[in-house]
């Protein structure tokens, strides 16, 4: 098989959700194991680390929506296991690369512009876990399957 396991990398916009179809098509052809995952923040680290307040609650209820969110994108897809989906605290790019190698995975993918992409390059995030990335990545172009 020329790909084993394929990691989608979402960051949860709604223009990912008809992406997910076609990542899932992909696998089924290739025969390959499907995960997700979506990187959060932690909150003390995207507002600074002297936040006066304690967060941990904030934090989970991210964690919590975050999960029901996957699971929601995933409902269509038949034979995605919960231990298929992945919702981690770290950076996006840090977070994605070490599950790839922890997890032997061989191909990942993310959308070539996410929420924070500007229309013509690629999207910050795409940019980073393409960068020393330890296998193959493929950005897809996420816009295309909402016009479909
Ligand atoms: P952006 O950097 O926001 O333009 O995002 C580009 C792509 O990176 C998205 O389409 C996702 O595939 C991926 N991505 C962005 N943020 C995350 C995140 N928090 N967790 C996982 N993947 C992400």
């Amino acid at each position: 098989m020329i790909y084993q396991h394929i990691l989608v990398a979402t960051d949860l916009a709604d223009e990912a959700r008809n992406g997910f179809k076609h990542v899932y098509e992909l696998a089924c052809a290739l025969n390959a194991k499907l995960s997700f995952i979506h990187v959060i923040e932690p909150i003390a680290i995207a507002f600074g680390a002297d936040v006066p307040m304690d967060l941990s609650q904030l934090q989970e209820q991210q964690m919590q929506s975050a999960i029901a969110r996957l699971d929601e994108f995933t409902a269509p897809l038949a034979d995605i296991k919960a231990t298929d989906k992945h919702v981690v605290l770290g950076q996006p790019k840090q977070a994605i690369h070490q599950f790839a190698i922890e997890q032997n995975v061989d191909l990942i993918m993310v959308g070539s512009h996410g929420r924070h992409g500007l229309a013509l390059i690629l999207g910050s995030t795409t940019n980073d876990v393409l960068s020393g990335a330890p296998c193959d990545v493929l950005a897809v172009d996420i816009k295309r399957f909402n016009s479909i």
